[in-house]
């Protein structure tokens, strides 16, 4: 049986879901929007959820917006129209969350291939475990211009259930890793599993003192809501089969309205 507590977080998150909708069906693509993956496998079959993508379906999903004129942004180049909150039609942020292996042998080789800049969020526990990046394969991607490098906690925790002396742990410690480790600078940073559920106001509040430029959520949603969720729980959207699917058919809402360009 759920608490009073654990069902009102739930009503603000089911709330919280459908302002970021409804202000990302406001601004179509009037900005810039962050995509989420995780891991990939080698058919759609064998895909079982939202976080699973085939790599068939990546490779499409990137072409399509070349040939339809999406422009990729570096994270410096996200950074300074956040900032600036300068907007532009049609361009988009790549973000891996957890680091799987698959995101180096499957996407990016496709990435190198487009020349598509990317951030990949680290979780410290995560590497070198089966399945997750090895140590060998994160440092080759650490040098490689294209890949920036963000934070995404020493072990992949509920935020919400930290005290605050465990996340400054869980944040600093981790970019302090990441920076030792790759020989990088760690501006970014995106919160496990990032719903309001997981995360709670102060987390949100805390993450601003701890040294990142930016920060993510896993709320669905355009980047231009910056103006709501300042720049330490900016919304993603999470590339899923289903979402390639409609994306790449122009089924979407937002998409229908850069038609005619
Ligand atoms: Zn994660």
């Amino acid at each position: 049986m759920i608490t009073i507590k654990q069902r009102l977080i739930r009503e603000h998150n089911r709330a919280y879901k459908l302002w970021m909708r409804l202000l990302w069906r406001c601004y179509g693509m009037e900005s810039p929007l962050v995509f989420m993956a995780h891991g990939f496998k080698m058919s759609i079959g064998e895909c079982k959820n939202a976080f699973e993508l085939s790599r068939d379906s990546f490779e499409r999903f990137i072409s399509f917006l070349v040939d339809e004129g999406w422009r990729a942004l570096s994270q410096d180049e996200l950074f300074r129209m956040v900032q600036k909150r300068q907007w532009r039609k049609k361009c988009f942020h790549l973000t891996f969350d957890d680091t799987y292996d698959t995101v180096f042998t499957e996407a990016y080789p496709i990435l190198k291939r487009y020349g598509i800049p990317f951030t990949m969020f680290v979780t410290k526990d995560l590497v070198d475990k089966a399945g997750y990046i090895t140590m060998e394969h994160l440092k080759l991607l650490a040098k490689d211009p294209l890949c920036s490098i963000g934070g995404h906690g020493l072990q992949h925790l509920v935020f919400r259930n930290l005290s605050d002396e465990e996340m400054r742990e869980q944040c600093v410690g981790g970019k302090r890793w990441l920076e030792q480790e790759l020989g990088v600078d760690v501006k970014t940073f995106a919160f496990p599993y990032g719903r309001v559920v997981e995360v709670s106001n102060s987390n949100r509040k805390m993450i601003r003192k701890m040294g990142f430029k930016m920060a993510f959520s896993a709320i669905e949603g355009s980047v231009r809501a910056c103006w709501w969720t300042g720049r330490w729980f900016l919304p993603r959207v999470n590339v899923s089969e289903t979402f390639v699917e409609k994306f790449t058919q122009g089924k979407r809402l937002l998409y229908k309205d850069c038609e005619g360009r």
